[in-house]
């Protein structure tokens, strides 16, 4: 079972692996993007840390909708709303409980998912962040490290796509050959999870 505390570990992992791979997230979102993805999610995820640490909320739901209420807030990009919302309705999904098996996390996971693709409209094969997290939520049943490999594979095979939604779309064709930062990024939050499971 998994319990706030796990989750708390979760956020704080995916916090130092932003901070760790800030840069290169900006380099990624400098030819396809404005050379910000690394900046905002380093500021988001300093005050997710920071509000669980203030807040100290006792049930994964609690946990997960703080930092995505965080990231909404604090991440100007359209990265914000969309991790925002993907743990903010990852949360709501888990309800009061205090502690949730693996499949419940997996089903609320995959509700977050549903809620990104919703709020954005991007559907996997656009070269968004959907194309790691679709894959990952699809694997999530098998084990956190499936899910793991899948969000980086999502992440690698964006490079030859054209994107469709998001900042990259404007430049049409001359987004080809460039992987997406968000995909990216994604993947990091999905390995911080398996990280964090496997401690
Ligand atoms: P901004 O483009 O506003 O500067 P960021 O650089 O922080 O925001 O985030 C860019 C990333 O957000 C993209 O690489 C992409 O993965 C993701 N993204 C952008 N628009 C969408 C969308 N409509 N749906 C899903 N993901 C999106
Ligand atoms: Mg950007
Ligand atoms: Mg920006």
């Amino acid at each position: 079972m998994l319990d706030a505390d796990f989750f708390r570990r979760w956020m704080t992992a995916a916090a130092v692996s932003v901070e760790h791979e800030a840069e290169r997230l900006t380099a990624l979102d400098s030819p396809i993007g404005d050379a910000d993805h690394g900046s905002n999610l380093r500021r988001g995820f300093t005050a997710v840390v920071a509000a669980l640490e203030k807040e100290a909320p006792d049930t994964p739901g609690a946990v997960l909708v703080l930092a995505g209420r965080q990231l909404i807030s604090t991440v100007g990009g359209a990265s914000g709303p969309l991790y925002g919302t993907l743990l903010r309705r990852t949360g709501k999904a888990l309800g009061d409980a205090a502690e949730v098996s693996e499949a419940e996390f997996t089903a609320a996971l995959r509700t977050g998912v549903d809620a990104v693709m919703t709020l954005g409209g991007a559907a996997p094969g656009d070269k968004t962040m959907i194309d790691a997290l679709v894959p990952a939520v699809e694997a999530l049943g098998e084990s956190f490290e499936v899910a793991r490999a899948a969000a980086e594979e999502g992440a690698l095979a964006t490079t030859p796509l054209q994107a469709r939604k998001g900042r990259a779309s404007y430049l049409g064709e001359r987004s080809i050959g460039h992987q997406d930062p968000g995909a990216t990024s994604a993947a990091l939050l999905i390995a911080a999870l398996a990280a964090t499971a496997d401690a």
